[in-house]
């Protein structure tokens, strides 16, 4: 018999009372779209708490140095805010390829993070961006942490996720590889942030999705754009290094053939869509020849 019992609070306050009186397991639902996938079972025992009613808790916040997001904030609405696509547009692009309409409808950015799936997209972008995360577990205090000390699954609500401003490099780009383009999940993806001015990369940071159990940072790549001008010859550089990266990464596995060659088309497109150019433009076809 299934003796899990289910809390839907409305409000920080009640969330919070709900926290502290439970004494046997705490588990979180909030779009639902990973935790109701046909298949999946539920949790059996404990208290499940649905976050989908509790007021206050979506929420985004552009205007100061850091970005803060709340964590029943949906992808949908990720996708779509004008504020977060100036100042953070990576965000906004893995938002706007993460599932279907009706999933990105429901799906929230914390429950991206504590479904950790190793081809999550929110996730690549929110590494590369040093995010951090407040917390709150039974006794409702809340604790800041990086996302990357982050271990899912241990009775902590996510109740915000913050993007440090003076990490934020105004250029940044999200890319994804699926077996379609609609309603699919990543076989790889790659996220960019990077300062760039007069046709020069300045500080850069590149992370992966799809290539390990997490986010990977890509250091080879970074050092073959970081303080160099963008022309064919930094272009080669670069998917050279992410070849690197991706045979360093997935040694032997079946689809590492697959993923050192398709990571060439996608790194031109990450550079593309970051810098604004068209992926057709001739410096790219120079690169890619
Ligand atoms: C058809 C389909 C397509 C999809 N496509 C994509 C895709 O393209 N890209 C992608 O990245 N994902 C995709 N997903 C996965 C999913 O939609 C996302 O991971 C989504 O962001 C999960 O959010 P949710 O609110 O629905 O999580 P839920 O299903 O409600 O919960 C997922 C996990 O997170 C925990 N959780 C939820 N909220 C919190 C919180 N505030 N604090 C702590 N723990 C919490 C839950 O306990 C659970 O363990 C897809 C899923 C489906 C079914």
């Amino acid at each position: 018999m299934n003796a899990m019992a289910v809390a839907a609070p409305v409000d920080m306050a009640e969330l919070r009372a709900t926290l502290a009186a439970e004494v046997g397991p705490v588990h979180f639902i909030a779009g639902g779209t990973d935790m109701l996938i046909a298949g999946r079972p539920l949790p059996g025992t404990g208290l499940l708490v649905d976050l989908a009613r509790v007021a206050g808790m979506a929420f985004i916040s552009t205007d100061d140095t850091d970005i803060r997001i709340g964590g029943t904030t949906t992808v949908a609405a990720l996708a779509a805010d004008s504020g977060l696509r100036g100042r953070f547009p990576a965000l906004c692009e893995a938002a706007a390829q993460c599932g279907s309409v009706q999933i990105r409808n429901r799906a929230t950015i914390a429950g991206n993070i504590a479904n950790a799936a190793p081809a999550a997209d929110l996730m690549p972008v929110l590494f590369a961006a040093g995010a951090r995360l407040v917390l709150i577990g039974r006794d409702g205090a809340p604790r800041e942490i990086a996302l990357c000390d982050y271990t899912p699954n241990l009775g902590y609500l996510i109740t915000e996720v913050i993007l440090p401003g003076d990490a934020l490099f105004p250029y940044s780009a999200f890319v994804k590889l699926g077996p379609r383009r609609d309603l699919t999940i990543s076989r790889l993806n790659l996220a960019l942030l990077a300062e760039y001015q007069n046709n020069h990369f300045g500080a850069v940071r590149v992370e992966a999705g799809a290539l390990g159990l997490g986010p990977l940072r890509l250091p080879l790549a970074e050092i073959a754009l970081a303080g160099r001008k963008l022309e064919p010859a930094t272009l080669c550089d670069f998917l050279s290094a992410l070849a690197a990266e991706v045979d360093a990464a997935i040694p032997g596995r079946n689809s590492q053939i697959y993923k050192r060659r398709a990571v060439a088309g996608l790194g031109l497109d990450l550079i593309a869509q970051a810098v604004g150019l068209s992926p057709r433009d001739r410096l790219f076809e120079e690169a890619a020849e």
